[in-house]
This record gives C-alpha cells, structure tokens and sequence, in this order.
C-alpha cells in the first residue's frame, strides 16, 4: 500500500530530473497539493511532509479543510470553475485563485474582495469546447479589460493540459503557455506582473516542470 510520504518522494525524485534536466532548482516550482478529493487526515500527512500549499475546487470543500487544519501557515489555492454567486464564499479565504476567465467573474471579485487578490487567468491553449478558460488570440484583449479592477492582480497564466494526449501535445500546450505568460511579462503592467505559470498535474507535471512551471497542481499523485 502506498502513503502520502512514501508519493511524495517519489514526486520529488520525478520533480528533481525534470529541474536537473531543465537547468532549474527546486526553488524554482512550488508544489501545490490538490486536496479536493481527500480527507483532512490525508491533507494533513502532505502537510507532514512538507507541503504547505493546498487546493480545493469547491467552497464547500475549502471551508471545511479549512476549520479542520485550523493552521495559519497554509497557503490556499482554489482551482476549477467558480460560478459566479459563489465568489462571495471564497474570495476572502484563498491567496490564489486559478481559474479567472471571464469578465463578469473579475467584476464580481472586484465587488467582493477586500483587498488584492493574486489571480492566473486560465487558458485554453489547445481550443477544446469543452474546457474553459481564454483562447490564445483573446488572451491580450482580455488581459488589458482586466486593469479596470484594481483588486485583480494578475500573477500568471494557468492551464490544464489535453487528456490522454501524446507527450508531444502535452508539451506543446505548455510551450505555448510559457509563450504567452512571457510575452504579458514583457508589457510590465503593474496590475499583470505575471511572472508565474500554474501548469501540470499528476499525469504530466515532469513536462511541465521541464518547460517552465513554477506552480504545479498535484493530487492524484500525492493521495493514490
Ligand atoms: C483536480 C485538479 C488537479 C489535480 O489533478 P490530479 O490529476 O489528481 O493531480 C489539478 N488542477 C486542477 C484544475 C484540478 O481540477
């Protein structure tokens, strides 16, 4: 049987030949566990391991891990769709949030957050219907209507990758990514640093660490 601290050594030793093979340091990537799917009891043996960023996907969820770990040091991140009443609910609770795609979702943070809050502007970045986030040539549009909300601070673009695509796809999803996060980095806006790029999850963070991610997204690796 495996458990949470016989996984995460093994996603460490995977994480360290990507950074070794791309030149990079383990600094350099933040490992964020997805939580969503687990017990409290579970999140709190990646705690034990060292890993002090977590995700929910669903209010509900992140309020009640939330009261269960009672611990200031975690670093919250929510992921996934959030419909737009619900924003309410985790505005004020999260320092990350990973899924803006939309206006009326930025104009309804804006409404609800008392202060900044560090958002990456989910990208759909091989065009599937059924996924959200931004196109690509929409990407610069969108980005400039986000400097009307000054709560919004955009830290960098997020994507899920294809399903059982090949390695080739996969990592051309996340090459285009990197494009796109260095191209509105080199605009300087002051309310779109975007210095970050959330990409990569138990199927494929090694690719994604290999071409750039400094925020990997990781569940059923951890908790299987
Ligand atoms: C569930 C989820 C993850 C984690 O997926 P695993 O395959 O379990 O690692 C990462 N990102 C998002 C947006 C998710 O919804």
């Amino acid at each position: 049987m495996s458990s949470v601290k016989e996984n995460s050594r093994k996603i460490e030793q995977m994480l360290n030949l990507s950074l070794e093979k791309s030149n990079r340091k383990r600094s350099d990537v933040q490992v964020i566990a997805v939580t969503k799917s687990v017990s409290s009891e579970q999140a709190l043996a990646a705690i034990e391991e060292g890993y002090d960023h977590l995700a929910e996907n669903r209010p509900e969820g992140l309020d009640l891990k939330q009261k269960e770990l009672n611990d200031q040091r975690l670093v919250w991140h929510f992921i996934g769709n959030l419909q737009t009443r619900k924003v309410k609910k985790v505005i004020n609770k999260i320092d990350y949030f990973h899924a803006l795609d939309r206006l009326s979702l930025a104009e309804e943070i804006e409404k609800r957050a008392e202060k900044s809050v560090s958002c990456f502007v989910q990208v759909n970045v091989t065009g599937e219907e059924t996924k959200s986030g931004i196109s690509p040539n929409q990407l610069d549009d969108f980005i400039k209507s986000l400097s009307q909300y000054s709560k919004i601070k955009v830290v960098g673009l997020m994507t899920i990758a294809p399903l059982n695509a090949s390695e080739t796809v996969i990592r051309s999803a996340f090459v285009v990514l990197r494009k796109l996060q260095e191209s509105i980095k080199d605009k300087a806006l002051p309310y779109a640093p975007c210095t970050e790029l959330s990409m990569g999850m138990s199927k494929d963070y090694t690719i994604a660490v290999e071409e750039g991610a400094t925020f990997v997204r990781i569940g059923t690796s951890f908790f299987e």
